[in-house]
């Protein structure tokens, strides 16, 4: 049999349910044969490749509150689910409060890709590559998920269990991310390595976050993490004591991308081999921290 490149969507019954509670009910009694959907841009190419079959897909776009993307001055930033990663880019509040998001979202694909392509999509597709799931790391988002149980939180630092993999559950939805306010000071960095500039996942990504804090010895604290060079994207928790209980010098920059490089653990595929991805992780774990050092204005 030979091989078809373009193969055609297969056939799949659309579900559109009235509410949260219809959703989970319908995905935790259709288990096997359903999925929710965002943006799709994820769903449909895999769908179209013949990994995922699915008879039914569930919009949960229209459902309550995955269309709110709101800032409290007390709480933080909630992002709805069904929120593209467009508006995110262009909200007054997430570019004043939260750029390295902004940023995040601006490094996927294209615009038009980014009209539908979401930051939950993104997150429940558990790909170790996906570009926004650093600075939902270092921000230390949270989902709010609505089961047959009803709603609960998850911190996003949990939910990851490997490629594709996550704690959801049957019924699941995810109905919006939530950051806490971001530290005071903070600065950020997301760094992209991809074959080309436009509309390719990363060989490697590095997300960097640093800000003041007098109580630790250095007067900063940091967060670094890494995508696409382990099985989920990874915090490097190493970097955080390293640049925190001395005083930061080029050389613990160094020390601390050096950390990162011997932290992730990638494989070989068609965007790189192993040894390059280490090598990449380590310098663009420098540059991210160097550049956030900058920032900061060091
Ligand atoms: C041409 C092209 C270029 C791309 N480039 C990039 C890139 O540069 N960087 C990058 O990171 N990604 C890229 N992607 C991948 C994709 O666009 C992103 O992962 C996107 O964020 C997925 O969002 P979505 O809303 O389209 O998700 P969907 O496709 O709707 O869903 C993604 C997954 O999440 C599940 N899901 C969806 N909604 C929910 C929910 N509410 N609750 C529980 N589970 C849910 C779905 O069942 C599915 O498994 C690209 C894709 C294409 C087609």
């Amino acid at each position: 049999m030979g091989i078809n490149s373009h193969p055609a969507l297969p056939e799949f019954e659309y579900v559109q349910p009235a509410t949260l509670a219809e959703a989970s009910e319908f995905l935790a009694s259709h288990a096997a044969e359903a999925r929710p959907f965002l943006g799709g841009t994820d769903v449909f190419v895999r769908m179209r490749d013949g990994f995922l079959t699915p008879k039914f897909l569930v919009d949960v776009k229209n459902l309550n509150g995955t269309n709110d993307l709101r800032f409290d001055p007390q709480t933080g930033l909630t992002i709805g689910a069904a929120v593209n990663m467009n508006r995110v880019v262009s909200s007054p509040e997430v570019r004043a409060h939260y750029p390295l998001l902004a940023e995040a979202c601006q490094s996927v694909a294209s615009y038009q890709l980014r009209n539908r392509a979401t930051i939950v999509g993104n997150i429940c597709n558990a790909s170790p590559a996906g570009d926004t799931l650093g600075a939902c790391l270092v921000f230390n988002g949270a989902l709010h998920i609505h089961g047959i149980n009803g709603p609960r939180e998850e911190p996003l630092a949990e939910f990851f269990l490997g490629p594709g993999k996550t704690t959801l559950k049957p019924g699941d939805v995810v109905t919006s991310i939530h950051f806490p306010l971001p530290p005071k000071g903070c600065q950020g960095v997301y760094l992209k390595l991809g074959r080309n500039k436009l509309s390719d996942l990363s060989i490697v990504g590095v997300t960097a976050l640093g800000y003041p804090d007098s109580s630790r010895p250095s007067g900063f604290c940091f967060r670094l993490a890494v995508a696409s060079v382990a099985p989920i994207p990874l915090i490097v928790t190493g970097v955080e004591s390293c640049l925190t209980d001395r005083s930061i010098t080029p050389e613990t920059l160094r020390e601390a991308a050096s950390l990162a490089a011997e932290t992730c653990s990638p494989i070989d595929d068609v965007r790189g081999s192993a040894r390059y991805r280490k090598e990449m992780v380590r310098n663009l774990s420098a540059k991210a921290l160097a550049v956030v050092w900058e920032k900061l204005g060091k």
